[in-house]
């Protein structure tokens, strides 16, 4: 693994143009890489930045992929945080549009309070528009309303051969390339997506728990359709009767009419700001086999057998981690492997494996996520696919943990499965093509918008992705 990240390392990048180096990394801190950090102050100069390149490029949002999608060692990063603005939402349609760089936070906070919410919302509400559109992200509600580029209309894109206005109608083969593309296609400056109309900023939550994994699965496959949002939590360190255990969440959003009196005045409220910091890189080893067996068994004893109907705020039922800032810390100084990937739901056994060879290894993984996903969308590295996912946070240092990622890639490949490209640090290059086979038709339509292959980071080189054309920009 590569060197720690010093903790003022993790800070904000140099001015535009400064010519000085900075040290980036994912959100596990695994991978760190320099380059040279510019964020431009709007299209035109962004537009200049990819127009007279003499290096790679790739764009930066929140830099809330765990990986190294938003690193490019010894070349250019383009940090997008002043593509702003947020119009006001179309009232018959729902329709906004907004800045590349805007956070879905800022976007929530905007218009939460008119009663419209994100159509798709990950883990954190830290993350921006073109890093959502560029992961494709995928949320609790994925059985029910797709990933995020089914939600967006339109987008403007700059690219090495100019900026583009791209519809799912007007270039469907670079509107889906971009949909999960990682950034490979250009830099999104804007795009017009559709809200969910809400009543409320809270939800309406069942809680069950069950001791062992099929418990969970049988409850899901039977009852997820009823719900909009379904997530489940695993317990990967259990063993034996009560491997898999978990505690499985559903809920909708909550009407005017299910809120008592007392809550009626906080009826529409945007999330707060993070309650608590975390200043620095906790010691190396603070989380380890025993206290995280002790935190699972905690969070699973806390929790409710069998609970309906119980009214949450709508960001702690999803961004409980959003009230700590910077909690990736905690991992110490080297950091954390977040691990998530896809297989169809024929292949609940690869689920039930990848947990049993966790637990044989005995490296310790705090709770893991487990969704199930409707059909996947169109776009070529969009992650998603009709089936089971399972997302895992391990703590790098055990010394079986390469060895146990190496096998369940290989187990997931076998499976026709996929592991996510903005969580991933580690996969080897020889089982991409397997688990993206459209990666052909991607890369096609890359080298159309930019034929001199100025676009790549550490995540693509790594893997090869677009190798061909890279290749020339290397001799630039
Ligand atoms: C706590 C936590 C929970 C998460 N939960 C989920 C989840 O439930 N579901 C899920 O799908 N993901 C989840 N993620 C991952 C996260 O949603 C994605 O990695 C997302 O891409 C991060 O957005 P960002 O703005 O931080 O992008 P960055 O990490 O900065 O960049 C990610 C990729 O997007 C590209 N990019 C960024 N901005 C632009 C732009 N303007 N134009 C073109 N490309 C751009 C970058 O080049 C890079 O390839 C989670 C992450 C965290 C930290």
């Amino acid at each position: 693994m590569a060197e720690p990240l010093a903790p003022e390392e993790t800070g904000a990048p140099g001015p535009f143009g400064s010519g000085g180096r900075t040290l980036l990394a994912g959100w596990g801190r695994t991978s760190p890489s320099y380059a040279t950090v510019v964020e431009p102050d709007g299209v035109d100069a962004l537009e200049a930045a990819l127009g007279a390149p003499t290096t790679n490029v790739i764009a930066r949002g929140l830099g809330r992929s765990y990986g190294d999608a938003a690193q490019c060692a010894g070349g250019l990063v383009i940090e997008t945080a002043a593509l702003a603005g947020i119009s006001d939402v179309e009232a018959e349609t729902g329709l906004v549009t907004v800045g590349g760089g805007v956070s879905l936070d800022d976007l929530i906070a905007s218009t939460l309070p008119h009663g419209w919410f994100v159509p798709v919302t990950p883990g954190t509400r830290q993350v921006s528009i073109g890093g959502a559109l560029a992961a494709d992200i995928h949320g609790k509600n994925h059985h029910r309303d797709s990933s995020f580029a089914t939600h967006v209309r339109r987008f403007s894109l700059a690219t090495p051969t100019g900026t583009v206005e791209v519809s799912p109608a007007s270039d469907p083969e670079l509107f889906w390339a971009t949909a999960g593309g990682m950034g490979l296609t250009g830099v999104v400056t804007e795009a017009t997506l559709s809200l969910l109309p809400v009543e409320t900023s809270w939800m309406s939550v069942d809680t069950e728990r069950f001791d062992d994994l099929d418990g969970v699965m049988a409850a899901m496959e039977s009852g997820d359709d009823g719900y909009r949002y379904s997530v489940a939590w695993v317990d990967c360190m259990t063993r034996g009767a009560r491997l898999g255990r978990g505690v499985l969440t559903r809920g909708e959003h909550a009407t005017a009419k299910e809120l008592p009196a007392a809550k009626a005045g906080s009826a529409l409220t945007a999330p707060g700001s993070p309650r608590l910091k975390i200043p620095r890189p906790a010691p190396p080893g603070l989380l380890n086999r025993a206290s995280i067996a002790a935190f699972n068994e905690a969070w699973f004893r806390r929790a409710p057998r069998h609970r309906m109907g119980e009214l949450h705020p709508l960001a702690s039922f999803f961004h409980p981690l959003d009230g700590v800032s910077d909690w990736n810390l905690l991992y110490g100084p080297r950091g954390f492997v977040q691990y998530q990937f896809a297989v169809a739901a024929s292949e609940s056994e690869t689920v039930r494996r990848a947990i049993e060879a966790l637990s044989a290894a005995r490296v310790p993984s705090f709770l893991a996520v487990l969704k199930r996903f409707g059909p996947g969308d169109p776009g070529p590295l969009s992650f998603p696919m009709a089936g089971w996912t399972l997302a895992l946070d391990l703590p790098v240092g055990p010394s079986a943990l390469p060895g146990v990622l190496d096998h369940l890639d290989e187990m997931v490949a076998a499976a026709g499965g996929r592991v996510y490209l903005a969580k991933d640090a580690r996969l080897r290059p020889e089982l991409l093509g397997a688990m993206y086979p459209r990666l052909g038709e991607f890369e096609a339509t890359a080298a159309r918008v930019d034929p001199d292959g100025v676009l790549a980071s550490d995540l693509s080189r790594r893997l090869g992705i677009g190798a061909a054309t890279n290749h020339a920009k290397e001799h630039v």
